[in-house]
């Protein structure tokens, strides 16, 4: 039936078997060429994701890191805040561990921190009897001039005189009640603020230490003196120190006094002259009224 229908439709049937033949010979191309063309959509999309799963991730990675940045640097804030927040309560302790790398900067002879002792409202420094701006003596201390410094200051003398110079004790020992006379007069004439650079307090002086002299001319004029300089230089050798150096007024808390010694012992005396230093800075300590 379909033939003679076929005959009949001839021309049509055989449009039909030619199209259906070129659709079929067309098929397996589209086929492939879909195929290929789906791979190539494929790798390409799976390329597409890959890089942009990639640069998300780069892009996450980086806000993760930057989020870790902020939180570093909330860490930061939070440890320096705490930290802020620490320092009034170890006030102390690092004002010690200062004074201690403040010794230690001083050299190494006083590598650690100051061994202070007060005995009976003496103060002593590594042994050392100590009255300056920081530490006061009672007002009762009167131990006169210490044989020791005299007997030092003796031998400085006949030291001094084998070189013609003529040392001589202009003041030694003062007791409180002297020392409180002497500022007063000094705060009446020239003001407390000039009076403190030059002149202690009572119970802050050198002299009620019984271990200090005033050599020959208590004046400026002295500097510079023959006398003057051969205490710079020799001072040292009879346990003498100069106590209130040249360019460290900020430190012993007085103007430069080149008349007035301090007896140490030859050791100790010897080890200062050396440093280099003075002696609050050999020993580490400040000298500042509290007030
Ligand atoms: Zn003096």
């Amino acid at each position: 039936m379909q033939r003679n229908n076929g005959y009949r439709s001839a021309g049509t049937t055989g449009q039909k078997r030619r199209v259906r033949k070129r659709r079929r010979t067309i098929r397996p191309r589209a086929i492939v060429l879909g195929v290929v063309i789906l791979i190539i959509i494929a790798v390409a999309i799976s390329w597409k994701s890959l890089f942009r799963s990639d640069t998300v991730e780069e892009q996450q990675s980086s806000v993760q890191s930057e989020q870790s940045v902020s939180s570093t640097d909330e860490n930061m804030q939070q440890s320096a805040s705490s930290t802020d927040e620490s320092v009034p309560q170890s006030e102390a302790s690092t004002g010690e561990s200062e004074q201690q790398s403040e010794s230690s900067v001083t050299g190494e002879l006083s590598e650690s921190e100051p061994d202070i002792q007060v005995v009976d409202g003496i103060t002593y420094v590594n042994g050392i009897l100590i009255a300056n701006k920081s530490y006061s003596l009672p007002a009762d201390y009167n131990p006169g001039v210490l044989p020791e410094a005299q007997s030092a200051f003796d031998e400085m003398a006949a030291g001094a005189a084998k070189d013609g110079i003529n040392l001589y004790i202009a003041s030694g020992f003062r007791s409180y009640e002297y020392q409180q006379g002497l500022y007063q007069r000094y705060v009446e004439r020239d003001g407390a603020e000039m009076a403190d650079t030059y002149s202690a307090r009572p119970g802050h002086s050198e002299h009620q230490t019984g271990q200090a002299f005033d050599l020959n001319e208590i004046s400026d004029a002295f500097a510079g003196t023959p006398e003057a300089e051969w205490l710079e230089k020799h001072a040292h050798e009879y346990g003498f120190i100069i106590r209130y150096p040249a360019d460290k007024e900020d430190i012993t808390g007085y103007n430069y006094e080149p008349w007035h010694v301090r007896y140490l012992g030859k050791e100790t005396a010897e080890k200062v002259y050396e440093s280099g230093l003075c002696l609050e800075e050999y020993l580490g300590i400040d000298s500042v009224y509290a007030d």
